[in-house]
Formats: structure tokens, sequence, C-alpha cells
């Protein structure tokens, strides 16, 4: 299955639960949590497993094995023009300086230039 294929509500709400809690959740709590049973929550979590989604690390809570539900994260691709102001694309993208964000008068320059594209 492709990443968030075929997701139906309970999967894209459980999704949504667990991107809310990057720390991640104990399975014995989440079906608690997103108010199924435990075995449908399985299934969902099957399902988000399969399509990469989530990860499943087993664990222990008062000696009994659960598993910590944490979100995959996939690096995705930033939209170039995000770098541009105007015709100027961000100096940090091809930058040698010691840096210092606070006080780049480089940053502050394009982030002015920014501003002005887009009052223009
Ligand atoms: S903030 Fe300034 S010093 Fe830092 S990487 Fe960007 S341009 Fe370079």
């Amino acid at each position: 299955m492709s990443r968030e294929a075929e997701l139906n509500e309970a999967d894209e709400k459980t999704f949504a639960y667990l991107k809310e809690h990057p720390k991640g959740v104990l399975q014995s709590d989440l079906w608690k949590a997103i108010e199924v049973d435990s075995r449908t929550c399985s299934r969902i979590l099957k399902k988000l497993e399969d399509a990469g989604l989530i990860a499943r690390e087993e664990t222990k809570k008062d000696g009994t094995r659960t598993y910590l539900i944490t979100v995959v994260h996939t690096s995705q691709a930033v939209d170039p023009s995000l770098l541009m102001a105007g015709e100027y694309i961000v100096p940090c993208v091809a930058c040698d300086e010691e840096c210092t964000v606070e006080h780049c008068k480089m940053l502050e320059d394009w982030i002015y230039e920014l501003v002005f594209d887009e009052l223009e």
C-alpha cells in the first residue's frame, strides 16, 4: 500500500491523533483515546504501519507488553519559491560565513526584499 492510500475516516483520525503526540502513544492507551475497541485499533495500526506512516516499538507498561506508536517522518521536497524574495534567493543557500542569524545583514536585507516583494 502506498503512503496515505486508501485510509478511511478512522485511519485518518488515528493518524491525526498520533501526529499530535510526537513522542509516541502506547497502543494500550491509544484505543481508549480514539474511542475504538482494542481489536479495531490493532487493525488500524496494521494498516498505518503497512502504509509506512507509523512505527511500532515493543515496550512494557506495568509489566504488560504493549507497543509505543510513533509517526514516521519523511523528508518532503521544499517548494523552491519559498527560497526566493523576488529575484533574490535566500543568502543562506550559498553562505560560508560563521552563522549568527540574529545579526546577519545578508539575511536582514533578504527579508526586507521579501517584505517589499510581498507588498508589490
Ligand atoms: S543567516 Fe546569514 S550568516 Fe547565517 S547562513 Fe544565512 S546568510 Fe549565512
